[in-house]
């Protein structure tokens, strides 16, 4: 696994994946996450969570860059603008995320499975699902799990090719640890029972795309980024996240989950909630300092939308890990 020789600063980053207009659930996160970075002297890192290239609306990308363009955050390093730490797409990163399983396969914790996610559920022990669904039963795992060597030539079961999990439990114990623990910056103190309430996590999928959890992990540790702001509802990720790195023997950024935004109703917004796109305020002739002072006061922020204000106003401390509405 090459990382490359980056600027001893360190970064923040913020990492939509491009799947529809952002909304100012979306614009709140890039902000904060920008401030954050900002008032910390990082580098701003823009980087394009598109593992599924082939599902990327039309006109997707382009708009989410033309809202980030709108909203007034300028990054050092982005798509468009390459940089040391780059590509910054992670569709033209599948070659350092297969180094990064061979790694874990070398350590003998990563072994297929050929179940179904209907398989999955049925065999699952417990009703209770983690985000990623219920927690694996194990069908597919080996009792001593052995580095599986050419990953790209695993056989094929019942016709299906095999996803990779990893043996969560054999990595826990490898590290010593009984749990995993990280420190949030906005949230306080975190512990997740990865064993009991996560199981063995797939780390590729069956179509041969590493995971998310790969991906991001590994390109936080790549593009070294110090810094990562983003939703409560990534905090059970994090979890994973902190469980690789740590296998990686890569140091961990400080994490700080912010509280989702939510609609009037309660419930958190989706990108098809067209209103409450960028876009469609940006239509509808509202100015973007005025959206940056309603995200800035939603979140215990001075509601100003002078960036150069907020920055020097900023303070992690009086970010709220609750819902916003
Ligand atoms: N790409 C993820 C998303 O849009 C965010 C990942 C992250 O910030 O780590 O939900």
């Amino acid at each position: 696994m090459i990382v490359p020789a980056l600027p001893e600063r360190g970064a923040g980053r913020f990492a939509p994946t491009p799947t529809g207009d952002l909304h100012l659930g979306n614009a709140r996160t890039a902000l904060l996450a920008w401030l954050a970075a900002e008032a910390a002297g990082l580098r701003q890192i823009l980087r394009v969570e598109d593992l599924e290239p082939a599902a990327i609306p039309p006109g997707c990308l382009s708009g989410q860059y033309a809202d980030l363009d709108w909203l007034g955050l300028r990054y050092d390093e982005d798509p468009r603008r390459g940089g040391p730490a780059g590509p910054y797409r992670q569709s033209e990163r599948f070659g350092a995320y297969d180094a990064v399983l061979r790694a874990l396969d070398a350590l003998g914790l990563l072994y297929p499975c050929w179940c179904s996610r209907r398989e999955v559920r049925d065999a699952a022990r417990a009703p209770h699902a983690s985000d990623e669904g219920p927690v694996y039963a194990g069908t597919c795992k080996p009792a001593h799990a052995v580095p599986l060597g050419d990953l790209g030539a695993l056989p094929r079961r019942r016709g299906r090719v095999p996803a990779l999990r990893l043996d969560a439990h054999a990595a826990l114990d490898r590290l010593a640890l009984a749990e995993v623990t990280f420190e949030d910056a906005i949230a306080g103190p975190q512990r997740f029972d990865v064993r009991g309430t996560m199981g063995d996590f797939v780390v590729r999928r069956r179509d041969g795309v590493a995971a998310y959890q790969i991906a991001c992990a590994w390109d936080d540790a790549a593009m070294g980024c110090t810094q990562v702001l983003r939703g409560a509802d990534l905090l059970p990720s994090t979890a994973r996240q902190v469980l690789l790195l740590r296998l990686l023997d890569r140091p961990l950024p400080t994490y700080a989950h912010v509280g989702l935004v939510t609609g009037p109703d309660g419930t958190r917004l989706a990108k098809r909630d067209g209103a409450q796109s960028l876009r469609s305020l940006r239509e509808r002739g509202h100015d973007a300092t005025e959206v940056r002072a309603l995200l800035a006061s939603m979140s215990g922020l001075p509601a100003t939308g002078d960036l150069r204000e907020l920055t020097a106003a900023f303070d992690l401390g009086r970010l709220s890990p609750a819902p916003a509405a």
